[in-house]
């Protein structure tokens, strides 16, 4: 029964039994278990909010008389609101079942109720996290959250310190790496444009080519100098020269011009892996430098080559190609690998020294909250033995190397709306040096706002001069916020979820080698590569055929039966999944090769027909925190498989009547 008691290392028995009960408080759970402790936290804050409202000048009486509900108008809007509500509540009745264990599709599972009691919460005080005068509470919330997420990373997190991090939500991923990207190029053109301003007294590069490849270090550490001069300079002078410099920067005079005026610099590309994410397309678009600089780099067995980095970085030097940045993603979206983030950050080191500087960015949209489990509570990177000790393989060491690297880098993408179980509508973008941001401010007046730049509060409560959207809600920061204070972002807190999601796929991969041994007379299974995080991926061919196009057609069939169906009634499905496909760009030639072989796949059909240029596979995401049941004895991996095996089974059968009856068929 108990796949994760029997695959796993024992943990200590009491320490399981204490994690358990503390989870039992987090979720809303599968069967709405703790219903009672939301409608009680809901009720309770909702009065509050009332009090409040009535304390706030008790001195004025109810604008609404007392007897309106009695009103037929009153009667028949409150109505029409209810028929449209229960509409509403009918409908979403067809919604995706995120919060079961019986949900392995996507990135999403059931929300932490910290997080969703502090967003309701929230709500009708609606604060507007565009600038402190509309959201006087969240907006440091905010602040703090983008603090909480550093630490996490092992940023500097002292607001003490001149080069402490920075972070602020987004509306998502997508945003915050187009927020990375913005801030990069705000970077890289600040010293040119320094330079064309001819500011005297600051020693700037010696040409265009050397401004425009600095490191992002590099840039901050101008950028400061030019501030300490400009404040030094007569009040008079000071605007004229902060004028200059602007007006010679491209977030002024617009890409176009800016290139036009350095003939000696070409537009700068990103390098990122084959498997990136599609909204770094959408943000190269967004920026106005296009997706064809968007240089896609090898991979092999789904994560970046750092021997092809290497190879694009000298052609990008040899040819006077200035490079952005270069984004390595920690956990892709499609099987949950992890880039050597380490081996990027020795590459920026070692191109920086030969003139060619870049920003390292970390697109960890889906794994950054994995962090937590590398993570002491005092801050401290943890070794890999002591996480090792909790999981079957986890952390391999290129994973270890990568997750400690993340302080080495200079901004990071994080989602708590996907492993940080927070409502949608939450991403985040961190970035190593605040001073950095400042680039980015709509209005440079910062520098003349009395003391406010030296107070780091002060400077970032204005997060509406950095952020890329206007007004976005305060109530998702407060989410955010409470909830890491809830549980912090250490292993020995909030390190509970991943911990358990990352043993559950160790759960799942053991369950799939006993499913492909019961179906291995019918058919050929197996997990392709061994995951590095909480993505399990399981590839299948029925016994006999040779051919990739067949071999897909069956899988997506099967995928099909795990996908939600708007026509049908939600309980007919047994089981969410999701697919995802092997290609030669992104899994190498080799590494195909050994898939195709051990799926008993003909290499020579690969590529020939329609949609057999790549190899479809089963995708599961293991982010339930309840895929075994203890309370029940329910192992739901367990049964997953044997739905999947039943499956299989039936569609084999049909195809064997098929072609049976095919002869007789009128
Ligand atoms: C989900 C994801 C994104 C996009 O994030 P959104 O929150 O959907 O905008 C970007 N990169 C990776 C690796 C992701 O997994």
């Amino acid at each position: 029964m108990s796949a994760l008691i029997d695959d796993l290392p024992d943990l200590d028995a009491l320490r399981v039994e204490d994690e358990r009960r503390t989870l039992d408080a987090c979720f809303l759970g599968p069967y709405g278990e703790n219903d009672t402790l939301l409608e009680k936290l809901v009720v309770e804050f909702l009065r509050d909010h009332v009090y409040w409202r009535r304390t706030f000048h008790p001195e004025d009486p109810p604008a609404i008389p007392t007897r309106a509900a009695q009103h037929p108008r009153y009667q028949a809007f409150e109505a029409r609101m209810r028929r449209e509500l229960h509409a509403l509540s009918a409908a979403l009745k067809k919604s995706v079942p995120f919060h079961s264990p019986r949900y392995i599709g996507h990135m999403a599972s059931d929300l932490l109720l910290p997080g969703l009691a502090a967003q309701m919460l929230t709500l009708p005080y609606n604060p507007n996290n565009v600038c402190e005068d509309a959201a006087p509470v969240t907006v440091e919330m905010e602040v703090r959250a983008g603090l909480q997420l550093a630490r996490m990373f092992g940023y500097p997190d002292d607001t003490a310190r001149a080069d402490c991090a920075f972070g602020h939500l987004t509306s998502g991923g997508t945003v915050a790496n187009y927020q990375a990207l913005r801030l990069a190029l705000a970077l890289k053109a600040f010293p040119v444009a320094l330079r064309a301003a001819g500011v005297p007294d600051i020693e700037v590069p010696g040409s265009d080519r050397e401004a425009f490849n600095l490191a992002p270090r590099d840039a901050i550490a101008l950028h400061e100098r030019w501030q300490a001069w400009l404040r030094a300079q007569p009040a008079g002078d000071r605007r004229a020269w902060r004028e200059r410099v602007e007006q010679a920067r491209p977030e002024h005079t617009g890409l176009t011009a800016f290139f036009a005026r350095h003939p000696q610099l070409q537009p700068p590309v990103v390098l990122a892996p084959v498997t990136a994410h599609y909204s770094w397309s959408k943000g190269m678009k967004l920026l106005g430098l296009g997706r064809a600089q968007l240089l896609r780099v090898p991979e092999v067995g789904m994560r970046m080559d750092a021997d092809a980095l290497d190879a694009v970085l000298e052609r990008c030097l040899l040819e006077h190609t200035p490079v952005l940045a270069c984004v390595g993603v920690l956990g892709t979206t499609e099987y949950g690998t992890v880039d050597p983030i380490d081996r990027i950050v020795a590459a920026r080191e070692r191109f920086t020294a030969r003139g060619l500087g870049f920003a390292v960015h970390v697109d960890a949209a889906w794994g950054g909250y994995m962090a937590t489990l590398f993570r002491e509570p005092d801050g401290r990177l943890r070794p890999r033995e002591a996480i090792l000790a909790e999981h079957a393989q986890f952390p391999q060491p290129h994973v270890h190397a990568a997750f400690a690297a993340l302080a080495d880098t200079d901004s990071i993408t994080v989602d708590p709306h996907k492993l940080g179980y927070l409502p949608y509508g939450a991403g985040a973008f961190v970035c190593r040096d605040h001073r950095a941001v400042a680039l980015l401010a709509e209005q440079a007046d910062y520098v003349f706002h009395g003391d406010a730049p030296d107070d780091y509060f002060a400077r970032h409560r204005r997060l509406g001069q950095v952020i890329p959207e206007g007004s976005k809600s305060g109530a998702a920061a407060a989410a955010v916020y409470v909830t890491h204070r809830v549980l912090p972002l250490d292993h020995a807190h909030f390190g509970a979820l991943p911990r358990q999601t990352i043993r559950a796929a160790e759960a799942f991969a053991a369950a799939a080698a006993r499913f492909a041994a019961d179906i291995a007379p019918m058919a050929i299974a197996f997990v392709p590569f061994a995951p590095d995080s909480n993505l399990v991926c399981v590839a299948i061919n029925p016994v006999g055929n040779r051919n990739v196009a067949a071999a897909n057609a069956f899988v997506q069939r099967l995928a099909d039966e795990l996908r939600c169906d708007p026509s049908q009634p939600l309980q007919a499905r047994q089981f969410f999944g999701s697919s995802t496909t092997l290609r030669p760009e992104s899994i190498g030639q080799d590494e195909l090769a050994r898939i195709l072989g051990a799926l008993g796949l003909d290499a020579a059909s690969f590529g020939v027909d329609d949609g057999a240029d790549r190899v479809l596979i089963l995708r599961h995401t293991l982010m339930n925190p309840y895929p075994l049941d203890h309370e029940n004895g329910i192992s739901y991996i367990d049964h997953y498989f044997d739905h999947l095996a039943g499956r299989i089974r039936l569609l084999l059968a049909e195809r064997t009547a098929s072609v049976s009856k095919a002869p007789h068929a009128p």
